[in-house]
């Protein structure tokens, strides 16, 4: 019998720069279902195996946000437009009034940052050598300060937050379409279900808009069932991750790790807690939005108002 869960959504924090390599790991092993296997030692294995593969979409789940003064020299930063996923803009710093530029991005923009302009000063700053792509370059910027980690008193530019969901496969391919977001999913090429690890069993998603205890659910029920005996029957027959995950559907059960600024989970929010997108699309987003909510009602409150408050 397949294992039925409810869809869910949580926040991983990332509060402190030194934090970033073992939020990468947690992160990253989600996807994998290597969770078990984090230990203090862990992170920085992982890490390096991630970049020598050139796997680094995991490491667009950490952000950092810097500032530094208005001077033509830094202004350069707003001529790097090739780096995706690094965002700067001339801010008025809440604090004192004084103007700044504050610029933000994930530890992948960062290394791109220095590959395609050569600038190194975020990497070095962040001080981490790691992630370096060249040790002992100059650097290109007067006064850059790191200001935080994921969230800042800054626009809705350099804020971020980092999600896990549980949700059906027909939900995450609705979500990845948001191309300025940052995704992580579990593997459906890597995780053979029929091993011990994962309970020799298929995992779906309750379905949210199939009345439960209904001919309309068991019927659903009856095929989930139908199809986890032909996946552990072709398993037994030798068959690999790679032909197994054709028979999976879209009611499977995914881990998504899902980062982005608050511009683009507003933007989402937008089309996808509407009554247009898919309900477990909607159930998924609208659990985030109640969440974004939480911590930056200055930013959320008309989404809030519009998609959860009525
Ligand atoms: C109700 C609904 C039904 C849908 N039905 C279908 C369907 O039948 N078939 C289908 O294929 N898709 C469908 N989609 C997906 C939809 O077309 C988008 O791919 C998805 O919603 C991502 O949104 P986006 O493109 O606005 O923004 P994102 O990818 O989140 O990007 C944010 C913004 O960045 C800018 N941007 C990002 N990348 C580019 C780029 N390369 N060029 C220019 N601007 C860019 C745009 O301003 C964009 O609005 C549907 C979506 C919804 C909500």
């Amino acid at each position: 019998m397949v294992r039925i869960v409810q869809i869910a959504s949580e926040i991983y924090p990332l509060n402190k720069l030194d934090e970033i390599c073992t939020h990468i790991e947690h992160c990253g092993r989600t996807c994998y279902k290597s969770e078990n296997l984090i230990t203090q030692e862990t992170a920085i294995p992982f890490i390096s195996g991630i970049l020598k593969s050139g796997h680094e979409s995991v490491i667009e789940h950490a952000n950092v946000i810097f500032s530094m003064p208005i001077n033509a020299k830094n202004r350069k930063v707003f001529e790097m437009r090739d780096v995706r996923g690094l965002y700067s803009s001339l801010e008025k710093d809440p604090l004192n009034g004084n103007e700044l530029i504050v610029v933000s991005g994930n530890m992948r923009s960062f290394r791109d940052a220095a590959r395609l302009y050569n600038v190194h000063d975020f990497l070095y700053i962040i001080g981490n050598p790691l992630f370096y792509i060249k040790e002992n370059e100059g650097l290109s910027f007067d006064d850059l300060k790191i200001e935080s980690v994921q969230q800042s008193r800054f626009s809705e530019l350099h804020n971020y937050l980092t999600t896990h969901s549980t949700c059906d496969v027909g939900a995450y391919k609705d979500i990845t379409r948001h191309r300025l977001a940052s995704f992580s999913i579990e593997s459906t090429r890597y995780c053979n279900y029929s091993k011990g690890k994962f309970g020799a069993e298929l995992t779906m998603i309750d379905p949210c808009n199939i009345e439960k205890n209904s001919p309309m659910y068991d019927e659903w029920l009856n095929a989930m069932n139908c199809i986890e005996k032909s996946y552990m029957k072709m398993a037994e027959l030798g068959a690999k991750g790679d032909q197994l995950r054709m028979l999976l559907p879209h009611s499977t059960k995914a881990d998504m790790i899902m980062t982005a600024n608050v511009a683009e989970w507003k933007h989402i929010f937008s089309l996808r807690c509407h009554s247009a997108a898919h309900p477990s699309v909607r159930k998924v987003m609208k659990i985030i939005l109640g969440e974004c909510y939480k911590i930056w009602p200055q930013f959320f409150n008309e989404q809030y108002e519009e998609f959860l408050a009525a």
